[in-house]
This record gives C-alpha cells, sequence and structure tokens, in this order.
C-alpha cells in the first residue's frame, strides 16, 4: 500500500489484538522494549493502542521496516506510521481589519451578492437558552484566547475541576492545569496561536450563534474548547489528533470541528471518531482544497464511514462550489460558505480567508446550536437534519449528497421541533476510500444511502422547504467581499521562481469551477504560467488550462493553482502534479525563446 503522505520518522501506531494488562500484551511491551528498542510514548488503554518512537536513520529502522515487522506479530492487529496531517486553508490569513475598519466596512457596504439567497435574519433572539452551553472542540492550531469577541462573549470553555496554575491535574483526566483546553503540540495549557487558522475557525463557529463584529458583544451560546495539535505552519500528527479527539470527547465536547486533513487512510484515527460517534458527538469535517473528487480522491478524516462524520465542501458568495473544493457525491455531505470568509484574527483582529476549512466550522456551529435546542440529539440525527434541511443549488448537482448548501436557520427550527428517534446507524471499520471505488461503480454510496433513507421516513420528512434565511454574521463577511478581495489582491506577493521563465504571447483556455474562459499567457516556466484576465480568479483556486504552444502548433492540458495576483489583471499560476510528459513539451516549446527578466 502507497503512503501518499508524510510521516513522522522514528515513530509508529500499533493496535494489539490482546487488552492491556494481560499476559499477552505485557510480552509484546517487553519484545517491543528489547528487542526492537521501541520506546513508549503514548497509550490508550482501553483501546489496546499504543504510540511508540524508535532509532531512526542511519543504523536504525525505517517506519517502513518497522511496520512490516509488526503486521507479522501474532499479536499485533495493525501497525501503522504516524502521518503528518495538514490545516485545510488554500491561503493564510490575507488581510487583517481592526474593529473600527470592520463597522466602516459594514456600514459602507450594500452589496448583495446575486443569485444567492441570502437574506439577513435574527434567527438567535428565538432560541431557548437551556444551560449548559454546548461545547464545541476547534482540533486546530489554537485559539487567541484574549481576544475580545472570545472574552467579552464568555464563551471560552473553562476545566470547572482544574485549579490554575497550580500544577496539579485536580480533577485527575491526565493533564495538570488544562484550563481551556490543551496543547498537544508543547504538551501544556497554552493554546496560542501561532498560526492563525484556529482563531479564525473559532470565530466562525461563535459567529454562527452572535455577532461578532458587533459591540458590546451578545453572551456566547456555545462554549469553544481549544485543542492545538497543529503547529505553527499548520501542520501537526495524527498521534496528536487522536489525542485531541479523546480529551474532547472525555471532557465534554459535544460537537467537534476538524478543519484539517490527509490523504492516507489511518485506521486508529478512524477508530478515535468512532469513539465520538458512540458519545453523540458531531465530528464535522473540512472536505479538502484539492479541487478533487474524494468519492475517487480520498481525504481523511473527511472520508470516514462513520455516521456522526458531516464531511463539508466551499462554496462561493453565489453558492457556486469554490474552485479549491474537494468534492464527492458518495463521500461529501453538503457545502457551506468558504470563500473569503470574514473572522478572528490572532491580536484582537478580524480577517478573511479561505478554505473548507472556513466551510466546516459554520456546520459545526449549526451543530452545536441544535444541541442547544435538543440537548439529547445524537451526531447522526443532528446530521439527518442538517443535510435535508439545507438549500439546493445546482452547482452542487452530483457534487456533494445533498447537492445543497447548510441552511443555518431551517436546521436549527428543525431541531427545535424533530421528534428524536432512536436507531443509531452502523458503521464500517472498511477504509471507504478503498471501497467507495468499487461502490461507485454499483452507484450506490453509502452517504448517499444514508440520505436517501432518512428522506424516505426520517423526522422532517414530508415537509415544506423553508424559505431561504441566512444568518447575519456571514452576511456581514459577504457584504465586505469586493472590499476584501481587493485589498487581498493589493497583498500578494509574487512566489519564489524555481524555473526560468520565458516572455510569450500565446492563449489559454482556464476553467476554474463552473467558469470558462480564454485568457492569454505572458511567461511560461517548466513551474507555471503568468496569465492575463480581466476575470476574477480565486487566490488559492484550482483552474485547469488547455495552452497553446508559442508557435501554435500543439496543446496541452495542465491543472494548476492561482498562488498570486497582481492588480486583478495578472496571475501567477503554479502546476499542479504536471506529468514529466507535459514538462518536457514545455521544455521543448521554450527552447528558443528569450529569458524573462
Ligand atoms: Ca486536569
Amino acid at each position: 500500500m502507497a503512503w501518499a503522505q508524510d510521516y513522522v520518522e522514528g515513530e509508529v501506531i500499533v493496535k494489539l489484538k490482546a487488552d492491556e494488562g494481560t499476559t499477552d500484551s505485557y510480552a509484546f511491551l517487553g519484545k517491543a522494549y528489547s528487542s526492537k528498542n521501541m520506546a513508549l510514548k503514548n497509550k490508550w488503554g482501553r483501546l489496546n493502542l499504543y504510540h511508540f518512537s524508535f532509532k531512526s536513520g542511519k543504523g536504525g529502522k525505517s517506519v517502513h521496516q518497522i511496520v512490516e515487522e509488526l503486521k507479522s506479530d501474532p499479536t499485533v492487529e495493525y501497525a501503522e506510521p504516524n502521518y503528518i496531517i495538514r490545516k485545510a486553508s488554500v491561503t493564510g490569513l490575507s488581510e487583517t481589519f481592526s474593529k473600527s475598519e470592520i463597522q466602516t466596512m459594514a456600514a459602507g457596504g450594500g452589496y448583495l451578492a446575486t443569485g444567492a439567497p441570502i437574506q439577513a435574519v435574527e434567527v438567535w433572539s428565538t432560541l431557548s437558552t437551556p444551560p449548559p452551553k454546548p461545547v464545541v472542540a476547534i482540533i486546530d492550531t489554537g485559539l487567541d484566547t484574549s481576544h475580545e469577541v472570545f472574552v467579552d462573549s464568555h464563551a471560552i470553555w473553562s476545566n470547572p475541576s482544574e485549579i490554575p496554575g497550580n500544577g496539579i491535574d485536580d480533577d485527575g483526566n491526565g493533564f495538570t492545569d488544562d484550563v481551556n483546553g490543551w496543547n498537544f503540540v508543547t504538551g501544556d495549557g497554552n493554546m496560542y496561536d501561532d498560526d492563525g487558522h484556529g482563531t479564525h475557525v473559532a470565530g466562525i463557529v461563535l459567529g454562527t450563534g452572535l455577532d461578532i463584529f458587533q459591540t458590546p458583544f451578545d453572551e456566547s451560546k456555545v462554549q469553544i474548547m481549544p485543542l492545538k495539535f497543529l503547529d505553527g505552519q499548520g501542520v501537526g500528527k495524527t498521534s496528536d489528533a487522536i489525542k485531541a479527539i479523546y480529551y474532547a470527547v472525555n471532557n465534554g465536547a459535544q460537537v467537534l470541528n476538524n478543519s484539517w486533513g490527509g490523504p492516507s487512510y489511518s485506521k486508529s484515527l478512524h477508530e478515535a471518531v468512532v469513539y465520538s460517534y458512540n458519545a453523540g458527538t458531531s465530528f464535522v469535517v473540512a472536505a479538502g482544497n484539492s479541487g478533487k473528487d474524494n468519492d475517487s480522491t480520498p481525504m481523511y478524516p473527511a472520508n470516514l464511514d462513520v455516521p456522526n462524520v458531516i464531511s463539508v465542501a466551499a462554496t462561493d458568495d453565489s453558492d457556486y462550489l469554490a474552485s479549491f473544493s474537494n468534492y464527492g457525491f458518495l463521500s461529501v455531505h453538503l457545502a457551506s460558505p468558504g470563500v473569503f470568509v470574514l473572522s478572528t484574527v490572532p491580536g484582537n483582529s478580524y480577517g478573511t480567508s479561505s478554505g473548507t476549512s472556513m466551510a466546516a466550522p459554520f456546520v459545526a456551529g449549526v451543530a452545536a446550536l441544535m444541541k442547544l435546542e435538543s440537548p439529547q440529539m445524537r451526531g447522526y440525527q443532528i446530521r439527518d437534519i442538517i443535510m435535508s434541511k439545507g438549500d439546493h443549488a445546482s452547482s452542487l448537482n452530483h457534487k456533494v449528497a445533498t447537492e445543497a448548501r447548510v441552511n443555518v436557520k431551517s436546521a436549527v427550527d428543525q431541531a427545535r421541533v424533530a421528534e428524536l428517534y432512536s436507531n443509531d446507524p452502523s458503521y464500517s471499520m472498511a477504509d471507504r476510500g478503498l471501497a467507495s471505488a468499487a461502490a461507485s461503480g454499483g452507484g450506490c454510496g453509502l452517504v448517499t444511502k444514508v440520505y436517501r433513507d432518512f428522506n424516505k421516513g426520517g423526522p422532517g420528512s414530508g415537509a415544506t422547504p423553508s424559505p431561504s434565511l441566512w444568518y447575519i454574521g456571514l452576511v456581514i463577511g459577504l457584504l465586505l467581499l469586493p472590499l476584501a478581495i481587493a485589498s487581498i489582491l493589493r497583498r500578494q506577493q509574487p512566489s519564489r521562481r524555481q524555473y526560468e521563465r520565458f516572455v510569450v504571447n500565446t492563449a489559454v483556455t482556464v476553467k476554474s469551477g463552473e467558469r470558462e474562459l480564454v485568457a492569454s499567457i505572458s511567461s511560461l516556466s517548466m513551474g507555471g504560467v503568468k496569465l492575463d484576465t480581466d476575470a476574477l480568479l480565486e487566490q488559492g483556486g484550482i483552474v485547469k488550462m488547455t495552452i497553446s504552444s508559442p508557435d501554435g502548433g500543439d496543446d496541452l492540458q495542465v491543472e494548476g493553482r492561482v498562488v498570486w495576483s497582481e492588480a486583478r489583471k495578472s496571475y501567477g499560476v503554479q502546476f499542479e502534479e504536471a506529468r514529466t510528459s507535459v514538462l518536457d513539451r514545455i521544455q521543448n516549446w521554450t527552447k528558443n525563446l528569450t529569458k524573462a527578466s
């Protein structure tokens, strides 16, 4: 089996067949220490799951060798690498604004995206507020816990049994001074956000229940539990993601937001998600930003076939699927806004970011508000309602299972009146990424099936479609789009050049999501092109290009990602996974051309 993504050298995750404390498990641990030089880093006793380090590099063994050796051990159920996983935003925080700038911009707005089913409504004034507030775990890069929005709205979860700063694990949960959550990167209770991603994601969750741009801030209706496992570059380990999931569930989170992922299937991560399902939580996941079909190119944990998992694609302000967004009729449940979303930024600031990372937390926020209305509601029931109450968008036809974008108000309204049924759906421990290729041939996918079964007889079936209503915090973000886009584009820096560029003047057909346009290319290299067009291309977006050769006698098709732009006129597009044959042809095309300065 190919390991499609990086993994941590010198580490492995092992599941034993034997229970913890049995002769077999002791025998295995003894053997691991003595004959394989493996050191135990962490264990999840009830699951018989162990995280080991071992000597790698010179004189040591490769992860591949160790995994193969362990697989042949009869006491081992499975062994796998500790995969590296990444945040799922396509751009960093592109632009920041102070609160006064935000308010000036909002006041000077007046732009409403045409065609989008958007209407500002005061949804939340009608909500009942039974205690306690639902807890949403933000499993991410951390949180600026001193940001005014979180402080003033009293949004940050606090561990009731932990006494701050006494150096004692007061509640005996295995974490000392975990007052507001835990940092799995540094192993302490300080959740500082050295990336900004987690703070942005948390603001979106909070923003589904209150206006995060309007002071004085209302009291939050949810609690944010920050769990940091991604570092300052938005990179983390599967083992830390697993620890964060167990921490979230064991310490009372009802919704887990996961704006991260990777292409490799991990059984131990799968088991952690099943654990969250059995505890009744919602597990909301970004579908990923490669512009690919998750049915054939799976992403994890988005593709895990567990009934509380909600995999979320990103749409823009016109309800078009964002060009960077992954999709999947069998594997992605619905879409949510994820282009230039305005939210909180560390340092008491605000800014925009794009990605399915930004789409998932809208859905996590909805799930939390549904929990507020119906505290007994379980994760799969929340998913059923969110799926059935979305707004249809034709750009999502055959792209996501529901062919719909989330509708916050309709889902929360339905949670208020839904009668709960209890027949926890079963789940599969198979890797659906592998199974779906076979399943799609038969035309029957699990996500689609769950949705269709629900529509036959679940709660809410037969209800008339709700009017298209949308939440004000999001609308503010959308109102600011033209301004935000303009200021982002001003700030883009050209990317570093790795290849020699050549001056050309040739035509290119660019397909970006649903759109197709003709543009011209003014420079070309083995790494990408500079193209000129009046059409606006999304930063981070995936485009499919058909490039004519400079002599007009040939053309080639290649996918690229928009990595920079100048004045909304010129765009740098970097090739994505260009095949050798493509690169050879470009080299041929350019050998007699003038080098660009
Ligand atoms: Ca503790």
